[in-house]
Protein backbone atom coordinates (compact mmCIF):
# COMPACT_ATOMS: atom_id res chain seq x y z
CA UNK A 1 0.00 0.00 0.00
CA UNK A 2 3.02 2.40 0.98
CA UNK A 3 4.25 1.76 -2.50
CA UNK A 4 0.62 3.26 -3.86
CA UNK A 5 0.79 6.87 -1.89
CA UNK A 6 3.17 9.67 -3.64
CA UNK A 7 5.59 11.63 -1.14
CA UNK A 8 4.89 15.18 -0.66
CA UNK A 9 8.61 15.75 -2.31
CA UNK A 10 8.03 14.25 -5.03
CA UNK A 11 4.82 15.76 -5.74
CA UNK A 12 6.38 19.28 -5.72
CA UNK A 13 8.17 18.64 -8.50
CA UNK A 14 4.83 18.99 -10.70
CA UNK A 15 3.39 21.99 -8.87
CA UNK A 16 2.31 23.68 -5.90
CA UNK A 17 0.73 21.48 -3.04
CA UNK A 18 -0.88 23.93 -0.36
CA UNK A 19 -3.63 22.78 -1.04
CA UNK A 20 -5.80 19.08 -1.85
CA UNK A 21 -6.47 20.33 -5.18
CA UNK A 22 -3.37 21.84 -6.10
CA UNK A 23 -1.43 18.45 -5.17
CA UNK A 24 -4.33 16.45 -7.03
CA UNK A 25 -3.27 18.58 -10.12
CA UNK A 26 0.35 18.17 -9.44
CA UNK A 27 -0.45 14.33 -9.05
CA UNK A 28 -2.38 14.52 -12.35
CA UNK A 29 1.54 16.15 -14.14
CA UNK A 30 3.59 13.80 -12.38
CA UNK A 31 0.90 10.80 -13.56
CA UNK A 32 1.52 11.93 -17.33
CA UNK A 33 5.00 11.69 -17.12
CA UNK A 34 5.03 7.88 -16.27
CA UNK A 35 1.98 6.77 -17.16
CA UNK A 36 1.41 6.24 -21.75
CA UNK A 37 -2.26 5.19 -21.35
CA UNK A 38 -3.16 8.53 -19.45
CA UNK A 39 -1.28 10.88 -21.19
CA UNK A 40 -2.63 9.41 -24.29
CA UNK A 41 -6.33 9.96 -22.94
CA UNK A 42 -5.70 13.14 -21.75
CA UNK A 43 -4.14 14.40 -24.90
CA UNK A 44 -7.10 12.73 -27.01
CA UNK A 45 -9.58 14.55 -24.49
CA UNK A 46 -8.18 17.83 -26.28
CA UNK A 47 -9.74 16.79 -30.10
CA UNK A 48 -12.96 15.96 -28.37
CA UNK A 49 -16.08 16.69 -29.95
CA UNK A 50 -18.86 18.93 -28.33
CA UNK A 51 -22.30 20.15 -29.41
CA UNK A 52 -24.11 22.27 -27.29
CA UNK A 53 -27.78 22.55 -26.96
CA UNK A 54 -30.20 25.41 -25.37
CA UNK A 55 -33.27 24.65 -23.49
CA UNK A 56 -35.12 28.00 -22.59
CA UNK A 57 -31.70 28.77 -20.80
CA UNK A 58 -30.56 25.77 -19.96
CA UNK A 59 -27.33 24.80 -21.98
CA UNK A 60 -26.85 20.85 -22.12
CA UNK A 61 -23.48 20.11 -23.84
CA UNK A 62 -23.04 16.61 -26.01
CA UNK A 63 -19.79 15.10 -25.22
CA UNK A 64 -18.16 12.32 -28.26
CA UNK A 65 -15.80 10.52 -25.91
CA UNK A 66 -15.34 6.83 -27.40
CA UNK A 67 -12.68 6.69 -24.35
CA UNK A 68 -15.47 6.11 -21.95
CA UNK A 69 -17.17 3.16 -24.32
CA UNK A 70 -15.83 0.81 -21.46
CA UNK A 71 -17.68 2.59 -18.57
CA UNK A 72 -20.90 3.55 -20.51
CA UNK A 73 -21.64 0.26 -21.75
CA UNK A 74 -19.81 -1.43 -18.55
CA UNK A 75 -22.10 -4.68 -17.16
CA UNK A 76 -23.12 -3.49 -12.91
CA UNK A 77 -25.10 -6.64 -12.39
CA UNK A 78 -23.61 -8.65 -9.69
CA UNK A 79 -22.61 -12.05 -11.90
CA UNK A 80 -20.51 -9.69 -13.90
CA UNK A 81 -19.14 -7.54 -11.22
CA UNK A 82 -18.13 -10.61 -9.07
CA UNK A 83 -16.17 -12.38 -12.14
CA UNK A 84 -14.14 -9.43 -12.79
CA UNK A 85 -10.96 -8.32 -11.02
CA UNK A 86 -11.83 -4.68 -8.97
CA UNK A 87 -10.00 -2.10 -10.87
CA UNK A 88 -10.17 0.30 -7.46
CA UNK A 89 -8.74 -2.05 -5.29
CA UNK A 90 -5.02 -1.23 -4.43
CA UNK A 91 -3.42 -4.47 -5.47
CA UNK A 92 -5.06 -4.66 -8.96
CA UNK A 93 -3.92 -1.14 -9.95
CA UNK A 94 -1.38 -0.67 -12.99
CA UNK A 95 2.24 -0.35 -11.58
CA UNK A 96 2.56 3.36 -13.02
CA UNK A 97 -0.58 4.39 -10.66
CA UNK A 98 0.18 6.21 -7.35
CA UNK A 99 -2.60 8.75 -5.22
CA UNK A 100 -2.42 11.03 -2.62
CA UNK A 101 -3.89 9.55 0.86
CA UNK A 102 -7.13 11.58 2.09
CA UNK A 103 -8.45 11.21 5.77
CA UNK A 104 -7.02 7.61 6.43
CA UNK A 105 -9.45 5.89 4.48
CA UNK A 106 -9.30 7.28 1.23
CA UNK A 107 -6.91 7.61 -2.29
CA UNK A 108 -7.27 10.21 -4.40
CA UNK A 109 -6.46 8.52 -8.04
CA UNK A 110 -6.30 10.03 -11.59
CA UNK A 111 -8.78 8.72 -14.26
CA UNK A 112 -7.17 7.03 -16.63
CA UNK A 113 -10.35 7.52 -18.71
CA UNK A 114 -11.12 11.19 -18.30
CA UNK A 115 -14.25 13.10 -19.19
CA UNK A 116 -12.63 16.60 -17.85
CA UNK A 117 -9.02 17.75 -18.52
CA UNK A 118 -8.63 17.32 -14.41
CA UNK A 119 -10.18 14.10 -13.77
CA UNK A 120 -9.99 11.91 -10.58
CA UNK A 121 -11.67 9.12 -8.78
CA UNK A 122 -11.69 8.90 -4.56
CA UNK A 123 -11.10 5.72 -3.66
CA UNK A 124 -11.43 3.66 -0.15
CA UNK A 125 -8.32 2.08 0.40
CA UNK A 126 -10.68 -1.28 1.39
CA UNK A 127 -13.11 -3.14 -1.21
CA UNK A 128 -16.31 -2.04 0.37
CA UNK A 129 -19.60 -1.39 -0.93
CA UNK A 130 -20.18 2.29 -2.94
CA UNK A 131 -23.04 3.40 -0.52
CA UNK A 132 -23.24 6.91 0.39
CA UNK A 133 -24.49 6.20 3.91
CA UNK A 134 -21.69 6.89 6.38
CA UNK A 135 -19.77 8.15 3.54
CA UNK A 136 -21.79 12.03 3.49
CA UNK A 137 -19.52 13.68 5.62
CA UNK A 138 -16.40 12.51 3.67
CA UNK A 139 -18.27 13.68 0.42
CA UNK A 140 -18.72 17.14 2.06
CA UNK A 141 -15.41 17.06 3.56
CA UNK A 142 -13.53 16.02 -0.16
CA UNK A 143 -15.98 19.07 -1.52
CA UNK A 144 -14.91 21.66 1.32
CA UNK A 145 -11.20 20.29 0.40
CA UNK A 146 -11.40 20.50 -3.53
CA UNK A 147 -13.67 22.83 -4.36
CA UNK A 148 -11.76 25.50 -5.39
CA UNK A 149 -10.54 24.00 -8.49
CA UNK A 150 -12.73 21.03 -8.51
CA UNK A 151 -16.52 19.60 -8.69
CA UNK A 152 -17.17 16.07 -6.56
CA UNK A 153 -19.92 13.76 -7.36
CA UNK A 154 -21.28 10.39 -6.49
CA UNK A 155 -23.20 8.48 -8.19
CA UNK A 156 -25.24 5.37 -6.57
CA UNK A 157 -24.31 1.71 -7.00
CA UNK A 158 -27.27 1.46 -10.03
CA UNK A 159 -27.54 4.55 -11.62
CA UNK A 160 -23.90 5.09 -12.68
CA UNK A 161 -21.29 3.92 -10.37
CA UNK A 162 -19.41 1.61 -13.11
CA UNK A 163 -17.28 -0.22 -9.95
CA UNK A 164 -20.54 -0.53 -7.76
CA UNK A 165 -18.75 -2.95 -4.87
CA UNK A 166 -16.33 -0.48 -4.24
CA UNK A 167 -16.56 2.61 -2.79
CA UNK A 168 -15.52 5.61 -4.89
CA UNK A 169 -16.42 9.61 -5.02
CA UNK A 170 -14.85 11.22 -8.78
CA UNK A 171 -14.10 15.02 -9.16
CA UNK A 172 -13.84 16.98 -12.03
CA UNK A 173 -12.30 20.23 -13.48
CA UNK A 174 -14.50 22.79 -11.77
CA UNK A 175 -17.27 24.51 -14.37
CA UNK A 176 -17.25 22.50 -17.02
CA UNK A 177 -21.05 20.58 -16.32
CA UNK A 178 -23.76 23.64 -17.70
CA UNK A 179 -25.45 23.17 -14.11
CA UNK A 180 -23.03 24.48 -11.96
CA UNK A 181 -23.02 27.86 -13.56
CA UNK A 182 -26.75 27.38 -14.15
CA UNK A 183 -27.27 26.80 -10.21
CA UNK A 184 -28.30 30.31 -9.34
CA UNK A 185 -30.79 30.99 -12.11
CA UNK A 186 -32.35 27.91 -11.69
CA UNK A 187 -32.86 28.03 -8.19
CA UNK A 188 -34.27 31.13 -9.03
CA UNK A 189 -36.54 30.41 -12.01
CA UNK A 190 -37.32 26.36 -11.06
CA UNK A 191 -36.93 26.38 -7.20
CA UNK A 192 -39.03 26.39 -4.49
CA UNK A 193 -37.78 26.01 -1.14
CA UNK A 194 -39.28 22.80 0.78
CA UNK A 195 -37.81 22.56 4.00
CA UNK A 196 -34.74 24.86 6.47
CA UNK A 197 -32.99 23.77 9.37
CA UNK A 198 -30.50 26.04 10.82
CA UNK A 199 -28.98 27.73 7.74
CA UNK A 200 -29.42 24.66 5.55
CA UNK A 201 -31.88 25.04 3.02
CA UNK A 202 -33.49 22.20 0.63
CA UNK A 203 -34.90 23.32 -2.72
CA UNK A 204 -37.46 21.27 -5.24
CA UNK A 205 -35.89 22.09 -8.75
CA UNK A 206 -37.73 21.00 -11.95
CA UNK A 207 -36.16 22.62 -14.79
CA UNK A 208 -38.81 21.03 -17.30
CA UNK A 209 -36.00 18.49 -18.31
CA UNK A 210 -34.58 17.37 -14.94
CA UNK A 211 -36.15 16.82 -11.33
CA UNK A 212 -33.59 17.62 -9.00
CA UNK A 213 -33.33 19.11 -5.05
CA UNK A 214 -30.51 21.90 -4.28
CA UNK A 215 -29.21 21.30 -0.83
CA UNK A 216 -27.18 24.40 0.86
CA UNK A 217 -25.90 25.65 3.84
CA UNK A 218 -22.61 26.63 5.86
CA UNK A 219 -22.72 23.83 8.44
CA UNK A 220 -22.07 20.30 7.44
CA UNK A 221 -23.96 18.82 10.43
CA UNK A 222 -27.16 20.40 9.43
CA UNK A 223 -27.08 19.75 5.72
CA UNK A 224 -26.36 16.34 6.44
CA UNK A 225 -29.48 16.04 8.54
CA UNK A 226 -31.12 17.42 5.81
CA UNK A 227 -30.21 14.83 3.22
CA UNK A 228 -30.86 12.08 5.38
CA UNK A 229 -34.09 12.96 5.87
CA UNK A 230 -34.64 13.50 2.31
CA UNK A 231 -33.16 10.03 1.75
CA UNK A 232 -35.72 8.31 4.27
CA UNK A 233 -38.35 9.87 2.57
CA UNK A 234 -37.53 8.61 -0.64
CA UNK A 235 -37.05 5.22 0.94
CA UNK A 236 -40.53 5.57 2.27
CA UNK A 237 -42.08 6.55 -0.70
CA UNK A 238 -40.54 3.85 -3.21
CA UNK A 239 -40.94 0.91 0.27
CA UNK A 240 -37.50 0.21 0.12
CA UNK A 241 -34.28 -0.14 2.43
CA UNK A 242 -31.49 0.28 0.73
CA UNK A 243 -29.93 3.44 -0.37
CA UNK A 244 -32.45 4.92 -3.48
CA UNK A 245 -31.31 5.42 -6.86
CA UNK A 246 -29.28 9.17 -6.96
CA UNK A 247 -26.74 10.90 -8.25
CA UNK A 248 -24.95 13.72 -6.26
CA UNK A 249 -23.21 16.47 -7.31
CA UNK A 250 -21.00 18.97 -4.39
CA UNK A 251 -19.46 22.57 -5.20
CA UNK A 252 -17.89 24.94 -2.27
CA UNK A 253 -17.31 28.86 -2.41
CA UNK A 254 -16.99 31.08 0.61
CA UNK A 255 -18.04 28.67 3.29
CA UNK A 256 -21.36 27.68 1.53
CA UNK A 257 -21.67 23.93 0.38
CA UNK A 258 -23.81 23.37 -2.60
CA UNK A 259 -25.28 20.01 -3.24
CA UNK A 260 -27.20 19.17 -6.02
CA UNK A 261 -29.32 15.64 -5.89
CA UNK A 262 -30.77 14.14 -8.49
CA UNK A 263 -33.29 10.98 -7.18
CA UNK A 264 -33.43 8.72 -10.52
CA UNK A 265 -36.04 6.17 -11.63
CA UNK A 266 -33.81 4.30 -13.77
CA UNK A 267 -29.81 3.77 -14.90
CA UNK A 268 -30.18 3.65 -18.82
CA UNK A 269 -32.95 5.29 -20.67
CA UNK A 270 -34.93 2.74 -22.71
CA UNK A 271 -32.59 3.80 -26.35
CA UNK A 272 -29.60 1.78 -24.35
CA UNK A 273 -32.27 -1.42 -24.96
CA UNK A 274 -33.48 -0.38 -28.20
CA UNK A 275 -31.79 -2.19 -31.96
CA UNK A 276 -29.56 -1.12 -34.56
CA UNK A 277 -30.36 2.20 -36.00
CA UNK A 278 -32.42 3.33 -32.78
CA UNK A 279 -30.39 2.26 -29.81
CA UNK A 280 -28.17 5.17 -28.82
CA UNK A 281 -25.25 3.87 -25.70
CA UNK A 282 -26.08 6.89 -23.00
CA UNK A 283 -25.78 5.83 -19.20
CA UNK A 284 -26.53 8.95 -17.00
CA UNK A 285 -24.57 9.48 -13.76
CA UNK A 286 -23.85 12.51 -12.01
CA UNK A 287 -21.82 14.17 -14.89
CA UNK A 288 -24.76 13.80 -17.85
CA UNK A 289 -27.69 14.57 -14.98
CA UNK A 290 -25.68 17.80 -14.58
CA UNK A 291 -25.78 18.55 -18.41
CA UNK A 292 -22.78 17.04 -20.06
CA UNK A 293 -24.13 13.86 -21.90
CA UNK A 294 -21.47 11.68 -22.35
CA UNK A 295 -21.86 9.48 -26.15
CA UNK A 296 -19.19 7.48 -26.51
CA UNK A 297 -20.51 6.37 -30.13
CA UNK A 298 -19.95 9.01 -32.91
CA UNK A 299 -22.92 7.91 -34.41
CA UNK A 300 -24.99 8.45 -31.08
CA UNK A 301 -23.19 11.48 -31.42
CA UNK A 302 -24.69 12.63 -34.70
CA UNK A 303 -28.34 11.13 -33.99
CA UNK A 304 -28.79 12.90 -30.46
CA UNK A 305 -31.02 15.91 -30.78
CA UNK A 306 -33.44 18.16 -28.29
CA UNK A 307 -36.48 15.54 -28.68
CA UNK A 308 -33.61 12.37 -27.54
CA UNK A 309 -32.32 14.55 -24.68
CA UNK A 310 -35.86 15.54 -23.52
CA UNK A 311 -36.98 11.78 -23.22
CA UNK A 312 -33.50 10.63 -21.86
CA UNK A 313 -33.72 13.08 -18.97
CA UNK A 314 -37.73 12.27 -18.86
CA UNK A 315 -37.29 8.04 -18.66
CA UNK A 316 -33.69 8.54 -16.00
CA UNK A 317 -35.63 10.92 -13.60
CA UNK A 318 -37.96 10.13 -11.06
CA UNK A 319 -41.35 10.67 -12.31
CA UNK A 320 -43.40 14.07 -11.84
CA UNK A 321 -45.93 12.25 -9.04
CA UNK A 322 -43.91 10.44 -7.20
CA UNK A 323 -41.22 13.92 -6.86
CA UNK A 324 -44.11 16.12 -5.85
CA UNK A 325 -44.70 13.56 -3.35
CA UNK A 326 -40.96 14.25 -1.92
CA UNK A 327 -41.29 17.85 -1.74
CA UNK A 328 -43.57 17.57 1.37
CA UNK A 329 -41.00 17.58 3.88
ZN1 LIG B 1 -12.19 -3.17 -4.97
Amino acid sequence: MQNKIITEAELTNFGDVKTLSSKALALLEQQKTVWALLRKNYDDLKSIQIKIFNFDGIKIRLQFNSGRIRSTSAKVDSESIKERKCFLCLENLPEEQVGISFNDDFLILCNPFPIFKEHFTIVNKMHVSQTIFRNFQTFLAIVKKMGDKLTVFYNGPKCGASAPDHMHFQAGSKSVMPIESEYDSSKEKFGRIIYKEGSAELFAVDDNLRKMFFLEGSDATEIESIFNKLIGKMQELLGIDEEPMLNIVGMYKNGVWRVIIFPRAKHRPDYFFLNDSDKIIVSPASVDMSGLIIVPREEDFQKVSEDEITKIYNQVCLGKNRFYELTKM
